[in-house]
């Protein structure tokens, strides 16, 4: 059965609402249908550049899928990458995706192989001739290395990495709950049930402290809640900011989960003021104005269609 349109809510989508308006019209509306052949080719075009990813996203997801590949292999009772292999294996990701991007490759499978916007903008950044490629490129090399290296040695992380598989609540599964009739989707990195019963929630950074960090761990904490039946005074939020070894710890409790829930309910309640189904008509961009030109629109996917480029 064919997907069908509809309001769902998550962080990420509710702080693309609030930075830009024409962005998030683009990111959920614009695009729909963008990845069937022979539609509509603005939708298209809008789809193309919304699968795009920059280097710190691509940077972040590799150590994201690589954590991920560590504890299946735990559960699954395979042997776990050796630490050479762990490291240099999610190196060398990061380089075939960089070459797959700049052949051009990702044309056959614009849903699943690399397109950075850094070629298709063509940023100097990544100027080869000037040397500008090769250090913006060991940024982020650096960024992996430090990262899983922190991963395999911080003690702090040594009960999450020595959980018993039967006591784990999530691994990256992409998962959802139902509020007030809105789906709203959570995505935690790691979660298992402590020794003492409490809950354990972590979410693995690899960029700095943003504001809705803590957000986000609360949102986590509510579904912690839903799904898991979990104590609210017994949720315990971990934010591991890997690549500087720095962990922000949240205990939002009964009082901050409802907060969270508050923050969504009113957000819903925006999106829901603009919404429409895609599916069936393509709304008005107009209502989603474009913001004033500054830092966000530098690196947005969609400079093409604004004429900010
Ligand atoms: S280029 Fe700027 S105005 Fe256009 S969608 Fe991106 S952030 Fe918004």
């Amino acid at each position: 059965m064919a997907i069908q349109h509809e309001l769902s809510w998550s962080a990420s989508r509710a702080g693309t609402f609030q930075s830009c308006p024409r962005k998030y019209y683009l990111d959920y509306y614009g695009s729909w249908l963008g990845w069937q052949q022979g539609g509509d080719p603005a939708r298209r075009q809008a789809w193309v550049l919304k699968k795009m990813t920059r280097m710190p996203m691509l940077a972040g997801q590799i150590v994201h899928e690589a954590i991920e590949e560590w504890f299946i292999a735990k559960r699954e009772g395979r042997a776990q990458p050796s630490r050479p292999e762990f490291i240099d294996g999610a190196v060398q990701r990061l380089r075939d995706d960089y070459q797959v991007s700049k052949q051009g490759k990702w044309r056959r499978r614009p849903a699943k192989m690399c397109h950075l916007a850094e070629h298709h903008y063509q940023e100097e950044r990544i100027d080869e001739a000037s040397g500008a490629a090769g250090t913006y490129g060991a940024q982020y090399k650096e960024r992996i290395i430090a990262s899983l290296e922190a991963f395999l040695d911080m003690p702090e992380l040594a009960p999450a990495r020595e959980a018993d598989p039967s006591t784990w609540l999530a691994c990256e599964d992409m998962t959802t709950f139902d509020f007030q009739g809105t789906r709203v989707f959570a995505i935690p990195d790691f979660a298992y049930r402590a020794e003492d019963g409490s809950v354990h929630i972590w979410d693995w950074k690899t960029g700095t402290p943003r504001a809705a960090d803590e957000f986000q761990l609360q949102v986590y904490a509510g579904y912690a809640r839903e799904k898991w039946n979990a104590d609210p005074e017994r949720v315990v939020g971990f934010d591991a900011y890997l690549p500087t070894r720095e962990i922000v710890r949240v205990e939002p409790g009964a009082a901050g989960m409802d907060a969270a829930l508050g923050r969504i309910a009113e957000s819903i309640k925006e999106m829901t003021a603009v919404h429409f189904n895609a599916d069936r008509e393509d709304g008005d961009p107009d209502k989603f104005p474009m913001i004033e030109q500054g830092s966000e629109c530098s690196s947005c996917n969609y400079r093409e269609l604004c004429d900010r480029t």
